[in-house]
């Protein structure tokens, strides 16, 4: 037995453990690994029938590259096609010579830079927190060096940074094969320099960046109180400048947060395009979950579509937290064969989703609306009389009265020590708008959604 062969066996004996028997009979008996590509970490699976290929791919990727990860320890882009399939692709690809964009895309992966494949710009979901990053990131991938430069990103964990920067990369490979990309970690950089000056290897290491068409540091906060490793970036950064190179800097903080960083590197950091990543609104967070799921094969109904809803309703600040939810819907589904409703997401991530109900409170219903109309909390509170703020407060004051327990006097006292008339004023108010204007009916179901279970 070949080590492929070994290592399909035990993904096998992991996936017997998580479907049914059926599931298993029909779909997974007859497959083989075909090829593991370390280089782009692609796995090709080959299935016994056209039927199998197809259900595989719709519905059990994601359970099988799961399973790979624990048997490799590596996580791999699972692809599955049938044997003859394969056949046919081998000989188109003997026939075509090296210089194929597949063959580009092979080499430049394997010198380290190892793009996540999912990670485009067509994956990318684009809203209010994000379009600014996206949009530049773009503007960068289509013309490297003379748009932005240097281009930093900054924002939470989770936001898409790393996301964005895989699909710059992507990018330009597919469209410019020529170009020398180099993509690392703040850590790799530093392992790198920690080790070139160890081994007396500096030149080198040196040789390496400053060879890049585009260099890509993701999560450049790392430098923090590293000398060496900032020194060494700070003449790489000015010679690839000069030399009209792209470089691209992620961070978790703007430049000038970064306490612990040279201050000519702050400013360099700053001399051209800083944009950030805010935290996702309700609606992208729910195209998010959609599109992950798409993706996944699967059909979204109403019941899938009212469980998405209630976990962008629970988790707000992190996309990786609101993927790391649906992924475990998605593969309990699977392996239980069950339909995803909001009883099945109770069983399931009951954890994620708990304590929803309890969680209406002034405070969600003041961020809701300020989350809405792009208004500040203190706006609510203040004294302003704009209809752009004071409409706003009104919604905010109602829906306090319909969804709390809250007495008028006491609402009153949390929006800036307001009399209780003034609820009550803004509650008649605001049932008007409801019964008379669509839009504004509209508006206030949807903010009433956002903070609901
Ligand atoms: P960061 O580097 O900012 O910590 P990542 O880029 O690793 O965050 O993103 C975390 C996860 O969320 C990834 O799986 C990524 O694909 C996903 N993600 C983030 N932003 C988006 C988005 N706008 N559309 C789709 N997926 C996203
Ligand atoms: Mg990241």
């Amino acid at each position: 037995m070949t080590d492929k062969d070994k290592i399909w066996q035990a993904v096998l004996k992991d996936v017997k453990n998580n479907c049914t028997q059926p599931t298993y009979d029909g779909f997974f008996s007859g497959t083989t690994l075909k090829k593991l590509d370390n280089e782009i970490n692609v796995a090709y699976v080959a299935a016994g029938s056209t039927v199998a290929a197809n259900v595989l791919s719709m519905r059990y990727i994601s359970m099988i590259s799961s399973s790979l990860e624990n048997v490799t320890g590596s996580r791999y882009k699972v692809v599955v096609k049938t044997e003859g399939e394969y056949k046919t692709e081998d000989n188109v690809l003997k026939a075509e010579n090296r210089t194929s964009k597949a063959y580009n895309l092979n080499i430049n992966f394997m010198k380290e830079k190892i793009f996540n494949p999912k990670y485009t710009f067509d994956n990318f979901v684009v809203g209010e927190s994000n379009k600014y990053a996206a949009s530049a990131a773009m503007a960068v991938a289509k013309d490297p060096a003379n748009t932005y430069n240097p281009f930093f990103i900054y924002g939470g964990s989770g936001l898409g940074k790393t996301h964005l920067l895989n699909a710059i990369g992507i990018y330009i490979l597919e469209h410019k094969t020529d170009k020398n990309i180099i993509f690392v970690s703040s850590e790799t950089f530093t392992n790198d320099v920690v080790t070139g000056i160890e081994n007396k290897k500096m030149d080198e290491v040196r040789d390496k960046y400053r060879k890049a068409d585009v260099l890509i540091v993701d999560d450049i906060q790392f430098f923090e109180g590293k000398e060496a490793t900032q020194e060494e970036f700070f003449h790489t950064f000015n010679i690839l400048y000069d030399e009209h190179k792209q470089i691209i800097i992620t961070s978790d903080r703007p430049p000038e947060n970064l306490t612990k960083l040279d201050d000519r590197l702050k400013s360099r950091f700053g001399w051209n395009m800083v944009v950030d990543i805010q935290p996702p609104d309700y609606e992208t967070r729910v195209a998010i979950l959609k599109k992950k799921a798409v993706g996944e094969g699967v059909e979204i109904d109403d019941d899938m579509e009212e469980v998405f809803k209630l976990i962008a309703r629970n988790i707000t600040d992190n996309i990786r937290l609101l993927e790391g939810a649906l992924t475990r819907l998605l593969s309990f589904s699977q392996s239980f064969d069950e339909h995803i409703d909001m009883a099945f997401a109770k069983r399931v991530i009951n954890d994620v989703i708990s304590g929803s109900s309890s969680t209406i409170t002034p405070e969600n219903i003041k961020k809701a609306v300020c989350r809405h109309f792009k208004i500040k909390m203190s706006d609510l509170e203040g004294k302003s009389r704009k209809n752009s703020i004071a409409f706003p407060r009104q919604i905010a004051m109602y829906l306090c009265r319909e969804m709390t327990d809250y007495s008028n006097v006491r609402i009153g006292s949390i929006f800036g020590n307001r009399d209780h008339s003034t609820v009550m004023h803004a509650c008649k108010k605001v049932r008007g708008y409801i019964s008379s204007d669509d839009e504004i009916r509209n508006v206030v179901k949807s903010i009433e959604e956002s903070i609901k279970d």
